[in-house]
């Protein structure tokens, strides 16, 4: 069956080009009935970072993208990887260089200096290993044909062609013993039955030097197809200024995992019109065939109107554990969730069909829930204040009165009454309420001011009109 993997570098969070690549492989992983695997690449210890492999496992779960299988570290497989160089030069297809540093430095600065590309000059390649050097450790070195063309089929690019002049004798040992990159990313895809890789376009050039250590090993060249970068709207490469942030990010700013999993999965590839996918849809339509030449564009707007589509259309219990799950990652959030859920769930479970109506992310959903936190007296924004002069005042006095009538506290009930209302005082049913709703929401804006009523219940909606009024 099929096997792919994601193979990312944990020098930082999951960002928004990764989460994207894991996607891709994890939708043709389901699509095909195989399994997608998560490796590490962890060889750059530096710049490796245990919080970043949490941040990308953590980014992955949030995201919905599981793996199959143990996460496997990349340099835990030094050992692999050094017997794999060893047994190239035992067979004769790869050799010991032992070119010292200084040596190298001046191959370059003689190169630059004839204008040449700087490429390793193959001096150890046919040579005697009983000259070496005393004290050089050696690295080893691939014996890349000199001749012809190395293609790499691509599925998503086509045939690409590299003159196999360009390409010299990569390193695949240091001379401290440490698997370069290319070796070890061969070595593990091959050991760990990858069929697949999909991964974005900037490793092209890398497939073809990995295709000739394939090829020296004799083992098969996986499936490759390369996906185009995310651009920005404006063409430009992404940048932080665009959104490539972190998934982490995302959640922090409201979106659902399903709604950037939708967006994710149209960036760079589709499925005729279909804007709203759900992940069956994906899994059942996803073909690497498909996948665009061309660079896909982010645009950070319409993954607002889409995540806006999701809120409106998700379950309203589905919403509340949401934003429970997402206030102790934001400012300020634990303290509101206490208040939310210890003291308001009810009422937010009761507003809920009118608050998702009218929000994109969640935090814009969260701010909207002001009215059912807030502690009387309410504060006002100054919309809101300049609402309540003194004429609303009075209406306020008088709407307390006719509402206080009211004994089944029903949407329904409470819209004839405020009807029945503005009709006596012959105003417009905007004029009376804009005033009970700024009295109750401490804004000039919310949801239907009749919802309101009915979440907030009778005595504390009296409350609120009565301290306003006069
Ligand atoms: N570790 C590489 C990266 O994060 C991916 C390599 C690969 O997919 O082959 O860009």
């Amino acid at each position: 069956g099929v096997v792919t993997r994601f193979a990312p570098s944990p020098t930082g969070f999951l960002h928004i080009g990764g989460a994207r690549t894991a996607l891709f492989n994890w939708l043709y992983a389901k699509h095909t009935g195989g399994k997608m695997l998560l490796r590490i690449e962890d060889t750059d210890r530096a710049r490796s970072t245990d919080a970043a492999v949490e941040a990308i496992k953590d980014g992955l779960s949030w995201l919905g993208l599981d793996w199959d299988g143990d996460v496997v570290s990349q340099f835990e497989r030094a050992d692999r990887h050094r017997e794999v160089a060893e047994q190239l030069v035992a067979e004769g297809k790869a050799y010991y260089c032992y070119a010292t540093p200084e040596e190298l430095t001046q191959m370059r600065e003689e190169q630059r200096a004839a204008k040449k590309p700087p490429r390793y000059d193959g001096r150890w390649r046919d040579r005697d290993p009983n000259e070496a050097p005393e004290g050089v450790k050696p690295s080893i070195r691939i014996k890349a044909p000199q001749t012809g063309e190395t293609l790499v089929a691509d599925a998503v690019q086509g045939d690409v062609r590299f003159p196999n002049a360009d390409l010299d004798d990569l390193v695949i040992l240091r001379s401290d013993g440490t698997p370069t990159y290319m070796l070890a990313v061969v070595v593990d895809d091959h050991d760990m039955g990858v069929t697949d890789i999909i991964r974005g376009d900037d490793h092209l050039t890398n497939s073809a030097r990995q295709q000739i250590i394939y090829d020296a090993l004799g083992w098969p060249v996986p499936k490759m197809a390369h996906i185009p970068l995310i651009h920005g709207p404006d063409g430009a490469k992404l940048s932080k200024r665009h959104g490539a942030l972190g998934a982490e990010a995302y959640r922090e700013m409201g979106f659902l995992p399903e709604a950037l999993r939708n967006y994710l999965a149209r960036l760079g590839w589709s499925h005729g019109d279909d804007e709203i996918m759900s992940t069956e849809d994906m899994i059942s339509w996803f073909e690497v065939g498909d996948i665009n030449k061309g660079a896909a564009r982010f645009d950070i707007q319409k993954l607002e109107a889409l995540n806006g589509h999701y809120i409106r259309e998700a379950d309203d219990m589905y919403l509340v554990s949401s934003i429970e799950k997402l206030l102790p990652y934001l400012e300020g959030g634990a303290e509101l969730s206490e208040r939310l859920f210890g003291q308001h769930k009810e009422r937010l479970t009761a507003a809920m069909p009118g608050l998702k109506s009218r929000a994109k992310t969640l935090v814009q959903l969260i701010e909207n829930t002001y009215y059912i936190h807030a502690e009387r007296p309410l504060n006002f924004d100054e919309k809101a204040a300049s609402i309540l002069d003194s004429d609303a005042r009075k209406l306020l006095t008088d709407a307390h009165e006719a509402l206080e009538k009211v004994e089944d506290w029903s949407v329904e009930s409470l819209d004839q009454a405020v009807r029945a209302f503005a009709d006596r005082k012959e105003l417009k049913l905007g004029r009376v309420a804009q005033p009970i709703r700024a009295a109750l929401t401490g804004r000039a804006t919310s949801p239907g001011v009749f919802d309101v009523l009915f979440v907030l219940g009778k005595q504390e909606a009296l409350a609120r009109i009565s301290d306003q009024a006069s």
